[in-house]
């Protein structure tokens, strides 16, 4: 079997201790996604306060295509359309913390690991430190590893630090790739 061994630090437990809340409120804010199979939420922190939440959802005329034409998130036939208009969560959370100014100070959480474009919006808004969830981002599918990986990749070149807080988080449920889970 072939194994992912995305290139993310795991953090002590000692100092995972002050990041699990964060976490915790990153998949809470995945329960508003409108994707139906996977749920993704974000949250950026400044001075231990959350300044913004952000979770997968449809914007302006995708979201009025999708309240026209609710198929649109439940039919696989539509699967490419939903993945090309869809908002990621970090892109969200992001968008959110517009008006709190420079971000270089700030720290993302979001359990799983970004895609390629959201790994150009860190960069953009300048946020240089990120926290996943390892359990999550082992269940990557293996169609995401590629873009996975270069968001990795082109993040660390950039010295934004990513690390992964290992075991359970608790007082969640979360959707992703079509299985609930207990985070
Ligand atoms: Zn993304």
């Amino acid at each position: 079997m072939v194994e992912w061994n995305p290139d993310i630090k795991i953090v002590s437990p000692e100092e995972a201790t002050q990041h699990i809340p964060f976490l915790r409120e990153a998949y809470r804010a995945a329960y508003d996604s409108h994707d139906l199979v996977t749920h993704t939420g974000a949250v950026i922190v400044r001075n231990g306060l959350i300044i913004s939440r952000g979770y997968n959802h449809f914007q302006g005329e995708a979201k009025k295509e999708v309240d026209a034409n609710p198929a649109l998130l439940t039919d696989p036939a539509h699967k490419e359309w939903k993945n090309k208009n869809i908002t990621h969560a970090e892109r969200s959370a992001i968008q959110n913390a517009r008006g709190n100014g420079d971000l270089s100070d700030t720290i993302k959480y979001m359990p799983w690991v970004p895609c390629r474009d959201c790994a150009d919006d860190v960069l953009k808004a300048s946020i240089t430190k990120m926290y996943g969830h390892k359990e999550l981002i082992m269940k990557t599918p293996e169609r995401w590893w590629k873009s996975c990986d270069e968001a990795i990749s082109i993040l660390r070149k950039e010295d934004v630090d990513l690390y992964m807080i290992e075991g359970r988080i608790g007082g969640v449920e979360h959707l992703f790739n079509g299985e609930l889970w207990y985070p």
